[in-house]
C-alpha cells in the first residue's frame, strides 16, 4: 500500500491567513524553521492507480496539484483516480473540500449516519453537492470489509472504522449523545497484511483506543495541540486542547509518553495546529518528539508497507 500525506495541518493551515503567532510567522519567512503546511488529508492505494482519500480538506485542489498521481490519467476528457473519501468527522477542514470535488462523478463518501445528517443538513454540503455530481454515501463498517472502487470490483485494501472520543463540531447547536462523532481508520493491504490507522480527532485516551494503537504498521495521530491550554497561552483563543477534541501530546498525561511505548514503526503526528511548537524544527518539543521515536508530518511524506 502507498500512503501519501497531502496535508498534515489542523484546520487553518500553516500558516494561518490571520494568525501573527511565532510559528505562522516563521512558516512566512523565506528559510525559516517552520515549513509551510496544507489542512490534513491522507491519500492511499494498493496499486498506485486507483486511490482513497482521508478526509477532503479546503486544500484539496492545490494537494492534488502538487501529487501528479493524482492527475487525470488515460485519453478520457474527464476522470480522476479517486475512487472514493472516508470522513473521520464533520468537521470542516475535514469536508469543505468535497465541494471542490463537485465537477467529478457521484462522489462515494464513507460517513457514519450521524455525519451523513450533519453535512445533509446542519452545513449542507451534501444537498449543494446534489445539484453537482451527488453524493453516494457509505456507513463505514465496524469490522474489516473490502474497500470496494466505485465498479464494485476489489481495490486490493480492506478497511474498518474506529470509534473515538470525540466532539461534536462546533458549528452543530443540537446533537444526540451517541456513537460517530469522530472515528478512525484502519486501513489494510490485502496481499501484504500491513495496515494503516488514521486517527487525526482523538479527544483521550480510552480502552478501547488502547487496543487499536499497537495494531498496525503506520499510525497517523491527532498532533493538533502540544499542551493542553495553548490557544489560551498563544492569545489565539480560550478552549483547551480536550474542548476542541484533542488529546495535547506534551506533559505527563500527553500523547506523546503513550506513543513512545508502541509497536508501530511508523507514528507521526498530523492534524497539527498552527500554533503547536512541534512545528519549529530545532524546538525542544519538536526534539521530544523525535526522541520517542515519533515523527511530526509533513505534505509530501509518502510511506509504502
Ligand atoms: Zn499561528
Amino acid at each position: 500500500m502507498r500512503i501519501h500525506l497531502l496535508g498534515t495541518a489542523a484546520g487553518g493551515g500553516v500558516p494561518q491567513w490571520n494568525c501573527n503567532c511565532v510559528v505562522c510567522r516563521e512558516a512566512r519567512k523565506r528559510g525559516g524553521r517552520v515549513q509551510a503546511r496544507t489542512q490534513s488529508s491522507v491519500a492511499v492505494s494498493a496499486d498506485g492507480q486507483r486511490w482513497f482519500l482521508l478526509n477532503a480538506s479546503p486544500d484539496i485542489r492545490a494537494q492534488f496539484q502538487s501529487f501528479p498521481t493524482l492527475w487525470p490519467q488515460g485519453a478520457k476528457a474527464r476522470s480522476s483516480p479517486i475512487e472514493g473519501v472516508l470522513l473521520t468527522g464533520a468537521e470542516l477542514d475535514a469536508t469543505l473540500g468535497l465541494l471542490l470535488l463537485r465537477e467529478g462523478e457521484r462522489l462515494r463518501v464513507f460517513a457514519t449516519p450521524y455525519v451523513q445528517r450533519l453535512i445533509t443538513e446542519e452545513m449542507p454540503v451534501a444537498r449543494a453537492l446534489d445539484s453537482f455530481c451527488g453524493v453516494e454515501w457509505i456507513s463505514p463498517a465496524a469490522k474489516p470489509s473490502p474497500l470496494l472502487l466505485h465498479d464494485g470490483s476489489a481495490s486490493g485494501l480492506s478497511y474498518e472504522c474506529i470509534a473515538l472520543p470525540g466532539k461534536p463540531p462546533r458549528f452543530v447547536k443540537r446533537h444526540t449523545q451517541g456513537e460517530g462523532w469522530t472515528v478512525g481508520y484502519r486501513i489494510t493491504d490485502n496481499r501484504t497484511g500491513a495496515s494503516v490507522i488514521f486517527a487525526p480527532g482523538v479527544a483521550r485516551l480510552d480502552t478501547a483506543l488502547s487496543g487499536w494503537l499497537d495494531d498496525c504498521d503506520v499510525l497517523l495521530f491527532d498532533g493538533t495541540f502540544w499542551s493542553e491550554n495553548e490557544m489560551r497561552e498563544r492569545g489565539v483563543g480560550r478552549l483547551s486542547a480536550p474542548e476542541m477534541g484533542h488529546w495535547p501530546i506534551g506533559g505527563p498525561g500527553g500523547s506523546l509518553k503513550v506513543l513512545a511505548g508502541l509497536k508501530p514503526a511508523h507514528k507521526i503526528y498530523t492534524h497539527i495546529n498552527n500554533t503547536n511548537p512541534i512545528l519549529i524544527e530545532d524546538s525542544p518539543e519538536c526534539e521530544a518528539v523525535m526522541a520517542a521515536g515519533c515523527a511530526v508530518g509533513q505534505d509530501g511524506m509518502a510511506i509504502e508497507i
